[in-house]
């Protein structure tokens, strides 16, 4: 019988295949063995980054941890994570202005809301109780010239050390993708605003 021939073959190459792919992986997993809080970039003009970063927020919710939200130039407080997330106990959740730039028109009081809500975030930066902070849309304050890069870099660096950050915007600049210990970059192929359809609630909001 020569197919069974054949696939007892297969058989015996898949097994020995995996055999090697599994001391590899094996070792690999062995060698990393560190612990950190970890730095976490979701940048890039496609979509999930923010829905990326609260299915962390979802995981370490699940894990019993503490977590914090601040979010950045977005003032809309009808999104489904802030009503399903801010109902939670051990969530801290801010939103930080109230829509900037081309809803406000207004750059002296965007410039000082978001410094006041960096105040806020920098508190929770020094709460080692809180093990996952999310900073939603942060990087637009570089972007506008709201933020001082460094400034918040230093703050982000001075955190607890098992404490995890993850920032979310388009066009992180340099400085801070160089501090990250990961960097997402999310690449806009489709998306279905430029077929004309609206934002959907539990997709998009
Ligand atoms: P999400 O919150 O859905 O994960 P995001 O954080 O990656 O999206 P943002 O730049 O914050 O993206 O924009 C948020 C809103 O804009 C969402 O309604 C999202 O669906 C929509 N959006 C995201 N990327 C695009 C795109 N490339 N074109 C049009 N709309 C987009
Ligand atoms: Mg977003």
């Amino acid at each position: 019988m020569p197919d069974t021939v054949t696939t007892s073959d297969k058989n015996s190459r898949h097994a020995d295949r995996m055999a090697r792919k599994k001391a590899v992986i094996d070792a690999a997993i062995l060698s990393a063995d560190q612990e950190k809080g970890l730095l976490l970039v979701l940048t890039g003009n496609g979509k999930g980054k923010s829905s990326s970063a609260f299915g962390m927020l979802a995981r370490a919710l699940g894990h019993g941890m503490k977590v914090g939200v601040a979010q950045f130039i977005k003032g809309r407080s009808d999104t489904g994570e802030e009503a399903f997330f801010s109902q939670q106990s051990g969530v801290e959740w801010h939103v930080l202005g109230e829509g900037f730039t081309w809803d406000t028109q207004d750059r002296e009081r965007d410039i000082e809301k978001a410094r006041a809500g960096w105040e806020v975030a920098r508190n929770m930066l020094a709460n080692p109780e809180i093990k996952l902070i999310v900073l939603d849309e942060l990087t637009y304050t570089f972007s506008l010239g709201y933020l001082d890069l460094a400034q918040v870099l230093d703050d982000i660096a001075a955190r607890p050390p098992m404490q995890h950050v993850v920032v979310t915007g388009r066009g992180a600049p340099q400085a801070l993708l160089d501090t990250a210990d990961t960097v997402t970059e999310l690449m806009d192929v489709k998306h279905a605003w430029r077929a004309g359809i609206k934002a959907q609630p539990g997709i998009d909001l």
